[in-house]
C-alpha cells in the first residue's frame, strides 16, 4: 500500500463532468489499495474571476480580503470533488488548507508555508477515506487566510507529500509531461521520461509553465519525486527527480524561450566604483527583478574628465519595463549617462542541461547555430547548467527550432 498525493490543476477540474472524472481517477487509485490525498486548484478561470470582482469593488483591494475571497475557489473545488466521490459510492472528505494543517507566514497573496501538521488528514486516511485538500492556501499566525501566489496549488501538493511522507506526488495537468521545448513551435519536441530537479527549476524560472517554481524548489530540498502526467489521457508523463548518470550524457536537455523581457542600456556612464551599485540599487529597491546584466569594458575616455566610460545593459520583466525606464530617466543625470535606450523587441533563448557541467563547447555550438541562421546575439549569460542569449524577438521560433535540432533533442536516445 502506497500513500499517493495527486494534484489536479484548474483545467482538469474546469467543469462538473471533469470533476467527476478526477474523482473516478482518485477512486481507481484508492481501489488498488493505496491511500489517496487529492489537492485541487480552483476551477479554470475562477481565481481570475474572483480577482476581477475584488477590483470591481475597489481599485486597490486589501490583500487580506483578497485572500479571503480567492481561497474560496479551491475550497469549492474540493467540496465538489468530495461530493462527486460520495455520489460514486466512495467515502471522501474535503479540507481547506488550514483544516489540513498548513501554516504560513504573514505575506498575503505570496505566503510561504512555514509549518504543516497533517494530523487530520492522517486520521481520515486511516478511516479509509479519500482526502481532498484545497490548494493554494494556508493560515497565518493571526489566523487569517493566506494564499501562496499564482500556481500555488503545486506547492500545497508537494508540501503535503513531504509532510505525509508520501511515496509519490503526482501532478496532473493539461499536458502529458515536460517537453524538450515548446511543442507548439517545434514539431520534433519530445516528452522527457525524466528530468532533474535542477533542470526543472531552471526551466520553470525561464517561463515553462507546467510546474510552479516554488514547488520544484520544495521538492528538490526534500527530495520528493514529482510525476507530471496528463489528467485525462493515459501515458507515462515525466518524472522530476534527483540527477542520475543517464541525464548527464546529453549536454543539453531542453530549450526554453521567453518573450517577456525588455532590455535597458545606459550608455557612456563613468566606469568607476559605485555606478553599477547605484543603478541596480534603484531597480532592486523598487522590487523589480533584474535577470541579465552586462557591462562592457571601457573603451572610451571622457574627454572632459579624463575618466573611462562604459555601457551598462540589463533586462527586466516586460511588466516592469515602463517603470524601470522611468526610474532610469531619473537616474541618468546622477550617473551621467549619455543616453538611455530601451527595447522590448527582444527574446531570451536558453539551453538547459546538467550535462553542461562536463561537456565543453556547448556555448560555442549555441552561438554558431544562431550565427548560421543569421541571428545576432545582444546579451549572453551563463550559469552552471544554463546558457541564455538575448536575440531579436522575430527570430524566437527560428532560434528554438535550430537549437533543438543542433543539440539532437528530437531523438529519443540519452546517449551523447
Ligand atoms: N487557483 C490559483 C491560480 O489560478 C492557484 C493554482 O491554480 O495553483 O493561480
Ligand atoms: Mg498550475
Amino acid at each position: 500500500m502506497a500513500l499517493i498525493v495527486q494534484k489536479y490543476g484548474g483545467s482538469s477540474v474546469a467543469t462538473p463532468e471533469l470533476i467527476r472524472q478526477v474523482a473516478k481517477r482518485a477512486i481507481d487509485t484508492h481501489k488498488k489499495g493505496h491511500q489517496v490525498v487529492v489537492v485541487l486548484s480552483a476551477m479554470k478561470g475562477e481565481t481570475d474571476r474572483l480577482l476581477a470582482l475584488a477590483h470591481d469593488m475597489v481599485r486597490e483591494p486589501e490583500a487580506r480580503e483578497v485572500d479571503q475571497l480567492i481561497a474560496t475557489g479551491e475550497i469549492a473545488s474540493v467540496a465538489l470533488f468530495a461530493l462527486a466521490c460520495q455520489a460514486l459510492g466512495e467515502k471522501a472528505k474535503s479540507f481547506t488548507g488550514f483544516q489540513a494543517g498548513i501554516q504560513t507566514d504573514e505575506m498575503h497573496q505570496r505566503a510561504r508555508i512555514t509549518g504543516l501538521d497533517p494530523a487530520r488528514v492522517r486520521t481520515e486516511l486511516a478511516k479509509g477515506r479519500v482526502v481532498a485538500v484545497a490548494g493554494f492556501q494556508g493560515l497565518n499566525e493571526a489566523r487569517d487566510i493566506t494564499t501562496l501566489g499564482r500556481g500555488g496549488s503545486d506547492t500545497t501538493a508537494v508540501a503535503l507529500a513531504v509532510a505525509l511522507g508520501a511515496d509519490t506526488c503526482e501532478i496532473y495537468t493539461d499536458v502529458d509531461g515536460i517537453y524538450t521545448t515548446d511543442p507548439h513551435i517545434c514539431e520534433s519536441a519530445r516528452r522527457m521520461e525524466k528530468i532533474s530537479f535542477e533542470e526543472m527549476l531552471e526551466l520553470s524560472s525561464l517561463g515553462a509553465k507546467v510546474m510552479e517554481i516554488r514547488s520544484v524548489e520544495f521538492a528538490m530540498n526534500y527530495n520528493m519525486k514529482i510525476h507530471v502526467r496528463h489528467a485525462h489521457q493515459p501515458g507515462g508523463g515525466t518524472l522530476i527527480c534527483e540527477e542520475d548518470s543517464d541525464m548527464e550524457k546529453k549536454p543539453v536537455t531542453g530549450v526554453a524561450y521567453s518573450k517577456n523581457e525588455a532590455r535597458i542600456t545606459l550608455t557612456k556612464v563613468a566606469d568607476q566604483p559605485g555606478i553599477a551599485a547605484k543603478i541596480m540599487g534603484i531597480i532592486s529597491k523598487s522590487g523589480i527583478v533584474v535577470d541579465m546584466i552586462i557591462q562592457n569594458q571601457s573603451a572610451e575616455i571622457d574627454p572632459a574628465l579624463g575618466q573611462p566610460l562604459t555601457d551598462i545593459s540589463f533586462t527586466v520583466p516586460l511588466s516592469d519595463y515602463a517603470r524601470a525606464m522611468e526610474m532610469m530617466e531619473g537616474t541618468a543625470a546622477e550617473v551621467k549617462a549619455a543616453r538611455i535606450v530601451g527595447t522590448d523587441n527582444i527574446a531570451k533563448i536558453s539551453l538547459v542541461g546538467v550535462g553542461m557541467r562536463n561537456h565543453a563547447g556547448v556555448a560555442s555550438q549555441m552561438f554558431q547555430t544562431l550565427a548560421n541562421e543569421g541571428i545576432n546575439i545582444s546579451l549572453i549569460s551563463t550559469s552552471e547548467i544554463k546558457i541564455s542569449c538575448i536575440i531579436e524577438k522575430k527570430y524566437t521560433e527560428l532560434a528554438v527550432r535550430a537549437l533543438h535540432d543542433a543539440f539532437g533533442l528530437g531523438q529519443a536516445t540519452t546517449d551523447a
